[in-house]
């Protein structure tokens, strides 16, 4: 949190605050008395409450309810269009920023393709350029935005705001939080893009509330977001989730980390890109051909539409990519027993032709019965998980106790 920061939004913290808030999310419109019954708090401490609540913009007065006798009383509803959140998504190739509501719904968004190996200055000036458009093109007053989260891909130290290390740019370490706080003076969190989509995941999704849950993200990259007893978990050095280099042939070739036979080297969209290519280049046989004039414009649209088309070289690729993945996931499995994993990213986007082969590979592998049934989804919130999550790292501290 910024010090010393101005404006009418001040956030408190309050554990019976966050408590009264977070039913009026849940179970609103829902009157005070309601509250105070369901909160196990007395009404003169719900009122307090609420009158800050109201006085923030927070929650508003609705309609009333039925009466129990005597006067019919007012009905409190969260106020989800009184304050604003930007968001933003840094991926390997592509930056996404949305301005979003409090109930993550995006109002304004924009997106826009990222140079490989681009210079921290250079990503800067992108970056401001977005967030600047965000502010200014939007029906939205500038003090009605509290924050902005930023779910950032590579290795990130979500205490200090500092990205650490993003493979696909040619920077090391970028304190975004400070840069961004000086120049927007509102409350700016970084965190990892794929923790940002298991987050995203426990908010909106559909496994909303789930405590146990881990979120692969499956792009040009692969990490993970793990969720054990509804907190995320980084690890001792922020490298927790680093499903990408988690070695899944032992004589596998090298990775961009250094090390051999990553996932990141067999089941990633680079991967299975280059490796259409390189086997074209062989002599392979397969529709890709003719698909496109010049082999170096294949990409994974290309290689689905393949699929579809019944292009058996194509259908192998994914296969290839999907019992890879299927390792990947018994391994998790086995080691954390989660409630369910969440799988998203655009190798998903291929739907069955890779998740029929990762789930085949885990019901042959799992350790037991049940582990084999661990409910394995595609998310239902696409493109924009980690841009969602990246917004939920600024509700989060709106709506929940803030640690610190
Ligand atoms: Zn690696």
């Amino acid at each position: 949190m910024v010090q010393g920061m101005t404006g009418s939004f001040r956030l408190m913290k309050s554990l019976n605050r966050s408590l009264v808030i977070n039913i009026i999310r849940r179970k609103g419109p829902i009157s005070r008395t309601d509250i105070s019954k369901q909160a196990n708090l007395t009404p003169p401490t719900v009122t307090n409450i609420v009158n800050d609540l109201l006085k923030e913009g927070l929650v508003k007065e609705g309609r009333t309810g039925a009466s129990k006798g005597g006067r019919r009383p007012v009905l409190l509803s969260i106020n989800y269009n009184n304050h604003y959140v930007i968001g933003v998504d840094v991926g390997t190739g592509q930056i996404r920023v949305g301005l979003s509501n409090l109930n993550a719904e995006l109002l304004n968004r924009k997106k826009e393709t990222l140079p490989a190996g681009i210079k921290a200055g250079e990503f800067m000036t992108i970056l401001y350029r977005l967030v600047d458009d965000m502010i200014t093109n939007s029906d939205v007053s500038r003090d009605k935005i509290v924050g902005i989260g930023i779910g950032m891909h590579g290795i990130v130290d979500e205490e200090k705001g500092i990205s650490i290390y993003a493979p696909h740019f040619d920077f090391g370490e970028l304190p975004l939080k400070e840069r961004l706080e000086a120049r927007y003076e509102i409350p700016v969190k970084v965190e990892n893009d794929a923790r940002c989509s298991a987050i995203a995941e426990m908010w909106f999704g559909d496994t909303r509330a789930n405590p146990n849950l881990v979120f692969i993200n499956v792009g040009d990259g692969i990490g993970a977001g793990v969720i054990l007893n509804g907190q995320i978990h980084r690890g001792h050095h922020h490298i927790a989730g680093e499903l990408g280099h988690m070695i899944v042939d032992l004589n596998g070739r090298q990775c961009t980390c250094g090390s051999y036979g990553c996932l990141h080297t067999v089941a990633s969209g680079i991967h299975i890109r280059e490796r259409a290519i390189h086997e074209i280049t062989l002599g392979r046989s397969t529709a890709l051909r003719e698909m496109r004039e010049n082999k170096e414009d294949i990409d994974g649209e290309v290689i689905y539409e393949a699929a579809l088309h019944g292009d058996e070289f194509a259908e192998e690729l994914f296969a290839q990519a999907g019992r890879f993945l299927g390792l990947a996931v018994t391994n998790v499995i086995n080691f954390l027993n989660p409630d369910q994993i969440v799988l998203g990213g655009g190798v998903m986007k291929a739907g069955a032709f890779v998740m029929k082969p990762l789930v085949e590979t885990v019901n042959r592998r799992a350790l037991t019965d049940d582990a084999r049934k661990t409910e394995i989804t595609v998310s239902s919130l696409g493109s924009h998980s980690a841009l969602l999550g990246a917004v939920s790292l600024i509700l989060h501290d709106v709506f929940e106790v803030q640690d610190r």
